[in-house]
């Protein structure tokens, strides 16, 4: 029977105990490790993108409507978004449990 990475001993794992292959980074759930998470107040938004253009992990995308918003799915709650808001349109909210 063939072993699942869930069956491997620590030692068995490979260095860094993540599975790295060329362009996988988006199957991993990074927003997972997040304990703050982003809030847009669309009224205080001047749709210039900075926040786009800072997140470090490409998590804020535009909407239909001009506006950006974090994919929580991959926004780990670094905070640069907020910080680089020029109107300080962002707010850093506790996550729930
Ligand atoms: S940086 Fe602030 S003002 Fe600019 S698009 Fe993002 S939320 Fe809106
Ligand atoms: S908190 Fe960090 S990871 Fe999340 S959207 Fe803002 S810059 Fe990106």
């Amino acid at each position: 029977m063939t072993k699942t990475r869930q069956d491997l001993a620590w030692q068995e794992l490979e260095i860094g105990a993540t599975l790295i292959t060329p362009g996988n980074s988006c199957e991993y759930k990074s927003g997972d490790w997040r304990s703050i998470r982003p809030v847009v107040d669309n009224k205080k938004c001047v749709r210039c993108g900075t926040c786009y253009i800072f997140c470090p992990d490409a998590a804020i995308h535009e909407t239909e409507e001009g506006f950006f918003e974090a994919d929580l799915y991959y926004c780990k709650g670094c905070g640069i978004c907020a910080n680089e808001c020029p109107t300080q349109a962002i707010e850093m909210v506790e996550e729930e449990e």
